[in-house]
C-alpha cells in the first residue's frame, strides 16, 4: 500500500462548518435536463458531501491539508466552475488530490482544470491506459499523473480515504473509494439505477464485476454513493449484487447450452441484443 500524504501531526481537529441543506429536487429551473447541470453540494458526514450531475457523481473530502474530490464530471469550463462554486460554499483551502473511480469521460472530464490549479490526478493503472486508448477519452487532457496497481491510501490528520482495485467490472479500471471513519464507500459505475452496462471494449468483465461489490461489501459502510444517483444501503448493494450474479448465471448456462440470448426483463434491465451476445462470449 502506498501513502498519498503522510502528516506528521498525530491529531487534528475540524472546523464546524455550515453548510446549506441539500435541496431535495435538482434545481436549475427545470429547463436543463434532470442531471445535465451541477447541482448544490449536500453533506453526507461532516467534512465528506457529494455533488450531483454534470456527470458522474463527486465526492468530496476537506482535511486540514488540502481537498480530496472523487471524480470530476463531464469536460467543460461550465462543469469546472460550477464543481469548484460548490466546493467553495464549503471551503477555501486547495484541491490537492483528485481521485477517478473509472476512465469514462463523466469521471474524469475536469481534471485537467484541477492539475492547471496545483491538484494531482490518482487512479489505478489500468483507468490511465484505458482513459489514453478509448476514443471517449483520448483527447481528454488530465490523465492521472500518479498510478498505482491495486490500492492507494490517503492520510492526513484524522483522515483515511483508500482507492482500491478489485478487478474489471464496468469497465477495466474502475475502483472503489472507502472512508472509513464516515463509513461511506464510493462504488461508482459498479452499481447503477439503470441497466448496467460492461465495456467489453475498454476491458470490462461481467464475470468478476462482483468482486468490486463483493470487495466493497466486505468494508463496513453506511451508504456506498453509485456512480449515477442517490445514496445505496448495503441491501440495496446486496441487492444488486444478486442482479449482477443472475446475470452471470444466465449468461454461462446461454454459453454452456449454445443459446444465443437469455431473459432480463425479471431483473428490470434491457440491454442491447450486442450486449448479450458479448456477455454470453465472455462465458466461454
Ligand atoms: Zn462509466
Amino acid at each position: 500500500m502506498r501513502t498519498l500524504l503522510s502528516a506528521a501531526l498525530a491529531t487534528s481537529t475540524f472546523g464546524i462548518l455550515l453548510i446549506a441543506q441539500p435541496p431535495l429536487v435538482p434545481g436549475g429551473g427545470g429547463k436543463a435536463k434532470a442531471g445535465a447541470t451541477v447541482e448544490k453540494i449536500r453533506t453526507l458526514k461532516p467534512n465528506l458531501y457529494m455533488i450531483t450531475g454534470g456527470g458522474a457523481n463527486t465526492l468530496v473530502r476537506v482535511t486540514p491539508e488540502g481537498i480530496l474530490v472523487v471524480d470530476t464530471k463531464n469536460p467543460g469550463d461550465d462543469n469546472y466552475m460550477r464543481l469548484l462554486e460548490e466546493i467553495r460554499t464549503v471551503s477555501n483551502l486547495p484541491v490537492k488530490w483528485v481521485v477517478n473511480t473509472q476512465h469514462h469521460p463523466d469521471h474524469v472530464g475536469t481534471n485537467q482544470k484541477f492539475i492547471e490549479a496545483g491538484a494531482t490526478v490518482y487512479a489505478v493503472e489500468q483507468l490511465a491506459k484505458f482513459m489514453a486508448s478509448d476514443p471517449r477519452t483520448k483527447d481528454i487532457p488530465g490523465r492521472p499523473q500518479q498510478t498505482f496497481a491495486n490500492d492507494i491510501t490517503l492520510r492526513t490528520p484524522g483522515v483515511q480515504a483508500t482507492a482500491r482495485f478489485f478487478g474489471p467490472g464496468h469497465s477495466g479500471g474502475d475502483t472503489i473509494v472507502y472512508f472509513p471513519s464516515e463509513k461511506i464507500v464510493m462504488i461508482g459505475d459498479q452499481m447503477s439505477d439503470t441497466t448496467p452496462i460492461v465495456d467489453f471494449a475498454n476491458g470490462g468483465s461481467l464475470k468478476t464485476w462482483n468482486a468490486s461489490l463483493d470487495g466493497a461489501l466486505a468494508m463496513d459502510f453506511e451508504f456506498a454513493i453509485p456512480g449515477r444517483g442517490e445514496p445505496k444501503t448495503r441491501v440495496e448493494v446486496q441487492a444488486f449484487r444478486g442482479k449482477i450474479a443472475t446475470l452471470v448465471q444466465r449468461a454461462t448456462d446461454a454459453a454452456k447450452s449454445g443459446a444465443t440470448t437469455f431473459a432480463t426483463d425479471d431483473l428490470g434491465w434491457q440491454f442491447q441484443p450486442a450486449a448479450i451476445t458479448s456477455m454470453i462470449a465472455e462465458m466461454k
